[in-house]
């Protein structure tokens, strides 16, 4: 039941984000409760019709001073590939093509995603004469908005739907789906190295997954799992995941699909402001977490360190108490085990269902035990309980 994911790639200025403004309209400022999510939103839900997809603004990416535009929007482009099911590629209706728009197109091109083109700044139901221009992109049909003024809007998220993959939304299979999330450096690859055995081969990826990430099947005790790791290969290559919003993105783009996240955790560093930034996005997800604490074997330990260790979580993570943690060296193997284990525990946990009936006389009898409270004579009265969802 994965969501299409939709990367919005363009120069500078082309209105990239009045258009993500403009679609994800109030649910931006929904999220206020959820810890270090709020400010910097790169990535929303939209739904069109009856479909939902998570669009992500790449420009959101903000390059070193230094970098060119170019170099820029080389690195968007590779991050909407690697992320995403559909390119939003945007140009400016009012500059026209630029040899940065040619290359990046050509680029994107290259990848065989759907890509849909919007040009911007079409701000009257004219269309200037220039327009069909922009069909040498090779693209395919430029589609005119206006994203300041709400302007076919409606035009571009029929295109947009429309290229969404065949299945897209619809995934479904009995495997339950662990998704890696965590900082870089974290130990996320160590972890899938060792979940895997030594000797994993890279398989070709599945098809329908992002390019990079690999999506690699497994079975433990039975029963069948789907590791969806964006954790390794990307990082050796030349785009520099240093950039804190990169791997926002991609743990974005992984919990999407997952039933059950892995939520990666230094020991040695503790609790960061990013790590609580990829968990709140977990949590808002409604997915299930396991919070693992990695290079335990890095921590001088007493009989307190787990304790304290489980204290700082509740502390610092407040919005997801429900979530087990287990504490695990990646290097060393230790208790790595447990790690699927409480993955299944919790992929169960969110899939149960409490009949109608169990509910009810458990109620039955708690207030046998404990009556409700009154207030002004009148005493409250619970007439059933049902799981409605
Ligand atoms: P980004 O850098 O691609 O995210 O671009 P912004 O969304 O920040 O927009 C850049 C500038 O273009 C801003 O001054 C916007 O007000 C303006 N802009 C965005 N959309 C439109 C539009 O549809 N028409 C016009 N005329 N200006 C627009
Ligand atoms: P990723 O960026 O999250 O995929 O992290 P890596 O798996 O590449 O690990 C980053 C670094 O941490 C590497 O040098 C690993 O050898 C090291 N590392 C990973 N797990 C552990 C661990 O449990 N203990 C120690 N001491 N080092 C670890």
């Amino acid at each position: 039941m994965s969501k299409p994911v939709v990367a919005i790639v363009g120069r500078p200025n082309v209105g990239k984000s009045t258009l993500f403004n403009a679609l994800a309209g109030e649910k931006i400022s929904i999220v206020k409760d959820t810890p270090g999510v709020t400010r910097d939103r790169i990535y929303a839900d939209v739904t069109w019709l009856d479909k939902t997809f998570t669009m992500i603004d790449t420009g959101g990416i903000e390059p070193d001073s230094s970098d060119i535009i170019l170099s820029q929007m080389r690195h968007q482009a590779e991050m909407a590939m690697d992320t995403s099911d559909v390119i939003l590629f945007m140009v400016d209706g009012k500059e026209g093509i630029t040899a940065a728009d040619r290359e990046v197109a050509s680029m994107l091109m290259k990848t065989g995603k759907k890509i849909v083109l919007a040009v911007n700044k079409i701000d009257k139901a004219e269309l200037p004469d220039d327009f069909y221009d922009f069909y040498e992109l090779g693209i395919g049909e430029p589609i005119p908005i206006s994203a300041a003024n709400m302007l076919n809007l409606g035009d571009l998220l029929d295109e947009i739907v429309d290229s969404f993959p065949e299945g897209a939304g619809t995934e479904e299979d009995d495997s339950i789906k662990i998704a890696m999330i965590g900082k870089p450096n974290v130990g996320k690859s160590s972890l899938v190295n060792r979940l895997l055995g030594e000797d994993r081969v890279i398989v070709s990826p599945i098809a329908g997954t992002t390019r990079d990430s690999i999506d690699t099947p497994f079975e433990k005790d039975g029963e069948q799992y789907l590791l969806i790791d964006t954790a390794g290969i990307r990082r050796k290559s030349k785009v520099n995941e240093d950039i804190e919003k990169f791997s926002v993105l991609r743990a974005v783009a992984a919990i999407e699909r997952c039933d059950v996240c892995l939520l990666m955790i230094d020991a040695q560093e503790g609790i960061t402001e990013q790590d609580k930034k990829i968990a709140g996005i977990a949590h808002e997800a409604g997915k299930g977490i396991v919070v693992v604490v990695n290079k335990w074997d890095l921590l001088e330990k007493d009989n307190h360190t787990m304790n304290d260790f489980k204290k700082e979580i509740a502390r610092e993570l407040t919005f997801m108490s429900y979530a087990p943690s287990v504490f695990i060296s990646a290097l060393t193997g230790q208790r790595v085990d447990n790690v699927i284990a409480m993955a299944k525990y919790v992929a169960e946990n969110r899939a149960m269902r409490i009949p109608t009936g169990q509910l009810n006389s458990l109620i039955t009898d708690a207030t046998m035990m404990k009556q409700p409270p009154s207030d002004k004579g009148k005493r409250l009265k619970i007439y059933y309980v049902t799981q409605v969802g």
